[in-house]
């Protein structure tokens, strides 16, 4: 009788991973946004070609490209799409991956789903206003969360303080 038990186990630890985005859609705060309107042809007019590439197709740009990795001043990184600030600088920290690296994020601005794109489970968030993909977040990141979100430097501008 092991086996229903531990299906039932399974069954409960997948629902409870579940759960938070499910509450969480029955709140989105975004729901209505006109960005939430735009179609992929408005978006494509809206952004330059890579920064769209980026965003609406999940795109990855090429490490070590980003402007923004050699960005240091205070200030924030706002999604390119829409505008809605995301990271503060004094949370973007060198990982050495080539990408634009932050260890949280401002709370309400992203959303997170399982991505299987390269075979192995990812999780891929995006701005919880727009959708507009950024990166994906691993376990590997400094203190204090322990996170890294491992961002697209063209999914983001920054703006100085
Ligand atoms: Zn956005």
């Amino acid at each position: 009788m092991i086996e229903p038990t531990r299906r039932g186990f399974l069954m409960a630890t997948a629902i409870a991973a579940t759960a938070p985005s499910l509450a969480l859609a029955a709140t989105d705060p975004y729901a209505d946004s006109p960005f939430r309107k735009l179609t992929d042809a408005d978006w494509r007019k809206r952004l330059p070609e890579p920064s769209y590439e980026v965003l609406r197709h999940e795109d990855t740009e090429r490490p070590g490209s980003s402007p923004l990795l050699g960005e240091h001043r205070k200030g924030t990184f706002a999604c390119l799409g829409c505008g809605l600030p995301i990271f503060k600088s004094e949370w973007k920290f060198e990982s050495g991956t080539g990408w634009p690296s932050f260890y949280t994020y401002i709370p309400g601005a992203l959303a997170k789903k399982m991505d299987m794109a390269i075979g192995v489970p990812r999780t891929e968030y995006h701005c919880a206003q727009c959708l507009g993909h950024h990166g994906h977040v691993f376990n590997d990141g400094p203190k204090p969360t322990g996170l890294r979100y491992c961002n697209n430097g063209l999914a983001l501008k920054f703006i100085p303080a």
